[in-house]
């Protein structure tokens, strides 16, 4: 265990790799949590960013109105009741400075940024089979060299932008919503065009209304929208969640969505009588909001599709209820596609805008597709629309995005992304085979669900198979190809038994078809991260039955390690 660095005026071209047990890349929640799971284990890490600062997605997307759909008690590390005694949140849906706060907050109790090196691109991850080390190497000049290598780039992390036009023309700012710029841009009495309509231009719209000239938002497919009913948190409830944080963490893990909510055991829309089920939607529409609308009614919406429209219907109709102009509010309703076959964004005031005189939506798919960016503006098939700022709500290139801009490189020189050209296959979205001593955390194939939760129970994985091995002195861990292909396998299986499977016929990232000109993969599990976690738990339990570990064991490493 060494953390050389090399000398400021030695030649790195020469110079031996610094050496890391673990270099961990990404220092959002996957990559801090896991910076601290290493350094349980005694072991030396080191993590690299792209960003100025911690926080991960929380850094990147600074868009005016950027906040969490998850609800801020659960869109949290859980794994310290430090942590989630000391922290208090202001609002129920944390918006993107309450965010960074809380990333300063846990930097200050368990000390992170010290080993964490940002505005530095990984461009490279090669394993070394003789030394099984892995040789990292940054845009920065970095050499680095470790025993594992972990990826914590994130699912959403890396900007999709489309093959518009003209695009490089545009003469004022534009700028990808997740690469706004940190200091922001003032719209006050400027117009702004949104390109795009999923959950980023879900936020920016109405925040950007209020303060722009105006705001005109180009639109190919609608959403269904929940109402978030966000609220500032008070002390009374701050103090009750405190209280109840076994049960919420309780009900978080063996949830489906790995979120505490209170699912309605059985209760299904088919056979709900449709005054009663109009009230079920009805109440949760108005009282609850956000995702609960869908997981808190009926147990069905996501797998039968009679069910889902009943949800589907009602959802149209709020929206034809709440925009007041029918040919505004007719192309705001989403007709060729279920509730989920699309990841449903929260809404803080989404619909509402429309009917702000400042607003105006462009059919950006029947009656006038875009057809290039000008210096100016936008033009569409009807004309061109002028601009001051262009935001691009464009999405991600969801899981593989950020991978695929690091050359990695497993046994015998293998690409992962030739690898997984051939067929998309990762053991449990964690480790594939060919690359041993690699591992990701929510890497593709992992269920969807509350993102924190979803990185510790990862972590939970990863730092017990790095424990094992450290342990038992082994050199490699490797997971076998019959355990990834069984995954895989159930993955692309599972998915056709719910609604996602309709995604295959639209754009939709969870579908994994959001990307023009890309083959369709299934990027998610859709068996339940209640199902997932306690795949991963058997996992541990039963010593990793799915990975072959080799190498001759160095007794006493372990203890020299965890007794630094
Ligand atoms: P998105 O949901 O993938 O939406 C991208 C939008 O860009 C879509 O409306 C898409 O239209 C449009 N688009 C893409 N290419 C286009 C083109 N060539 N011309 C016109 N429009 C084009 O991306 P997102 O809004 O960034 O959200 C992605 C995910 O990030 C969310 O689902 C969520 O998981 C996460 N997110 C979370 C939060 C939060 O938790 N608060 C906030 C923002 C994002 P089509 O639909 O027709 O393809």
């Amino acid at each position: 265990m060494t953390t050389e660095t090399p000398h400021a005026n030695e030649d790195r071209s020469v110079a031996r790799p610094a050496e890391f047990d673990a270099i961990i890349v990404g220092a959002g929640f996957a990559g801090l949590g896991m910076l601290h799971a290493v350094r349980a284990l005694g072991l030396t890490a080191k993590v690299f960013d792209d960003g100025e600062d911690i926080g991960g997605t929380w850094y990147w997307n600074c868009y005016p109105g950027a906040r969490t759909d998850s609800e801020s008690w659960y869109y949290c590390f859980s794994f310290s009741r430090e942590l989630l005694e000391e922290w208090d949140w202001a609002e129920r849906y944390p918006g993107q400075a309450e965010m960074r706060r809380y990333f300063d907050f846990v930097d200050r109790k368990l000390d992170l940024r010290k080993d964490v090196q940002c505005q530095t691109k990984v461009l490279s991850a090669i394993y070394d089979e003789a030394e099984s080390r892995w040789l990292i190497t940054t845009d920065r000049g970095d050499r680095v060299s470790a025993r594992y290598f972990i990826s914590a780039m994130g699912l959403l992390s890396e900007p999709y932008i489309p093959p518009l036009d003209g695009l490089d023309s545009f003469a004022g700012p534009c700028h990808h919503t997740a690469r706004w710029p940190q200091s922001g841009i003032d719209l006050q009495g400027k117009r702004l065009g949104i390109i795009g309509a999923g959950a980023s231009a879900i936020q920016l719209l109405p925040v950007a209304a209020e303060t722009a000239d105006q705001v005109t938002l180009f639109q190919r497919t609608p959403n269904y929208v929940f109402p978030a009913r966000n609220r500032p948190m008070n002390d009374d409830e701050r103090r009750d969640i405190k209280n109840n944080y076994d049960t919420i963490w309780r009900k978080t893990r063996t949830h489906g969505f790995a979120m505490p909510f209170d699912s309605p055991t059985n209760r299904l829309a088919v056979d709900t009588p449709p005054q009663e089920r109009l009230g079920i939607y009805q109440e949760q529409w108005e009282e609850t909001g956000g995702l609960r609308f869908a997981f808190e009614t009926f147990d069905d919406l996501l797998i039968d599709d009679d069910a889902n429209e009943t949800a589907g219907q009602f959802l149209r109709d709020k929206i034809r209820e709440i925009v007041k102009d029918p040919e505004t509010a007719e192309l705001l309703v989403p007709d060729n596609y279920p509730l989920f076959a699309k990841r449903p964004p929260a809404d803080h005031g989404y619909y509402e805008a429309f009917n702000r005189d400042n607003v105006s939506l462009v059919d950006a798919k029947h009656s006038e597709p875009i057809e290039a960016v000008t210096p100016a503006g936008v033009r569409t098939s009807r004309g061109e629309y002028e601009f001051d700022v262009l935001a691009l709500a464009t999405g991600f290139i969801p899981f593989l995005g950020a991978l695929e801009q690091v050359d990695i490189r497993g046994r015998d020189a293998l690409a992962l992304q030739d690898k997984w050209d051939q067929a998309l296959r990762t053991f449990l979205g964690m480790s594939c085979h060919g690359f041993p001593n690699m591992f990701m955390i929510v890497g593709p194939q992992i269920p969807f669900g509350n993102g924190p939760t979803l990185a510790e129970e990862n972590i939970k994985w990863i730092s017990a198979c790095i424990e094992k091995m450290e342990r038992e002195g082994h050199t490699e861990a490797e997971v076998s190809a019959e355990a990834e292909q069984s995954w895989a396998d159930e993955t692309n299986e599972v998915v056709n038994s719910t609604v996602v499977r309709h995604g295959s016929h639209i754009t939709s990232w969870i579908a994994g078809t959001n990307i023009a000109g890309r083959a369709q993969n299934t990027l998610i599990y859709m068996g339940g991260a209640d199902n997932y976690f306690a795949r991963i738990h058997k996992a541990i339990e039963n010593g990793f039955p799915e990975m072959a570990f080799s190498g001759a064991a160095q007794p006493g490493s372990a203890q020299r390690r965890t007794s630094a």
